[in-house]
């Protein structure tokens, strides 16, 4: 292996685009306008058109994106919000912070993601919001989701941090970008993220105009006209900088999808050519109500062996990642604070048994053939 394995390769991934990144950064710094300048809203436009038209409010991060939908819904300190206990904590800790109750609900052990029958028995008389996660690259089942959110006059901010540029598809075959389908999308251009840029950065989606207007002015010290302010706010910015590397990005992500997808099959192939009954470990399933981005591409060890397999790749050089070692029922910040919705058995059953492998754009066969001899060889087994 000539070049450090990494779970990202984001230096690759530069080298390849560095003369239309050097040149969009550049012109910021010629411009001075470091704040809302021009390719702020041209991103806004360019993102806004991928999903389908929407409209898009640029902020500062994926945790922001998340809190100020919650902010500009108007929920009330005392109201439950459903999440999922298998995700990232940003999923949750907006909804505490804001004097919500975050109410957690098991995953499906399949696809990692909520599913609308839990959510149905989590529901109270105080339920006003869910947020499914569209986890590791794959959306949520939106439909069954959305009609019972519609009979039950909740609202929907689905956390597409990791699944922008999915595919969420209906049972009619119909199909809408994940992140569009729910009352707001939020997401994150974390420099790891399927759409990184080159520091923080986030983004929040609405289709209702009126709505989207309150998103910008709560992102914005909830102003529209300057030092006028109508409502409580806070300050979240996508830099003019991260929007400029984010303008060259975007007319690439369905391109880094696609390498993504087709690293995936590839692992998936060889690892099921070896393990065709899953006695050792679980590949990651294509569910049919979504397409799959692959932000993560992540294994079920089966056995207890996961920890043994993760030291074993350490030794050899290869990268891997526990995403994620604690579900939320077990976070100490949330003992006292959220509510959990039944005993979350498959939530922890994901904990206790997920590795990440490295899963990113620039990922060539002779990594992969590396990656997949190693974890076959753990468990005595040959590629
Ligand atoms: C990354 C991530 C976030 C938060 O994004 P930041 O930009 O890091 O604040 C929220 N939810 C999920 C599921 C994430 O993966």
């Amino acid at each position: 292996m000539d070049r450090k394995m990494n779970m990202v390769d984001l230096k690759g991934q530069y080298e390849r685009i560095k003369p239309e990144i050097d040149a969009g950064i550049q012109s910021v710094i010629d411009s001075s306008a470091f704040i809302n300048g021009k390719p702020v809203q041209e991103f806004r436009k360019n993102l806004g058109t991928y999903l389908g038209g929407t409209h898009v409010t640029a902020c500062g991060n994926g945790t922001d994106a998340l809190q100020i939908a919650l902010m500009a819904l108007g929920l009330k300190p005392g109201d439950e919000v459903i999440v999922p206990a298998f995700t990232y904590v940003a999923s949750a800790e907006v909804i505490a912070l804001l004097g919500l109750v975050p109410v957690m609900v098991d995953v499906n052990p399949r696809s990692f993601n909520v599913e609308a029958d839990e959510i149905l028995n989590a529901l109270t008389h105080k339920t006003k919001a869910i947020i499914p996660v569209h986890l590791f690259g794959q959306s949520c089942d939106m439909e069954p989701i959305m009609d019972l959110a519609r009979d039950h006059g909740l609202y929907v901010i689905e956390d597409n941090a990791q699944s922008l540029g999915a595919d969420c598809i209906f049972r009619d075959g119909s199909r809408k970008k994940a992140g569009t389908v729910g009352t707001i999308g939020c997401t994150s251009f974390f420099p790891s993220k399927n759409l990184g840029c080159y520091g923080d950065g986030g983004a929040i989606f609405c289709s209702d105009e009126a709505l989207s207007e309150k998103i910008s002015m709560t992102a914005n010290h909830g102003q529209k006209i300057k030092y006028h302010h109508a409502v409580i706010g806070c300050n979240s910015r996508l830099d003019t900088i991260q929007a400029a590397v984010l303008n060259v990005k975007l007319k690439h992500l369905d391109e880094y999808s696609g390498a993504r997808r087709r690293a995936a099959r590839y692992y998936t192939e060889k690892f099921l050519q070896a393990d065709p009954d899953g006695r050792f470990f679980e590949t990651p399933a294509e569910m049919p109500f979504s397409t799959h981005v692959y932000h993560q591409y992540t294994l079920k060890i089966k056995g207890g062996r996961r920890d043994g397999l993760k030291d074993r790749l350490e030794k050899r050089g290869i990268p891997s990642m526990i995403y994620y070692p604690l579900p939320l029922q077990a976070q100490e910040a949330f003992k006292g604070i959220a509510r959990a919705a039944g005993p979350l058995v498959c939530a922890q059953e994901c904990a206790d048994s997920v590795l990440s492998l490295p899963m990113h754009t620039e990922l060539t066969a002779d990594i992969q053939d590396y990656i997949i001899g190693n974890v076959l060889e753990f468990f005595g087994m040959s590629s």
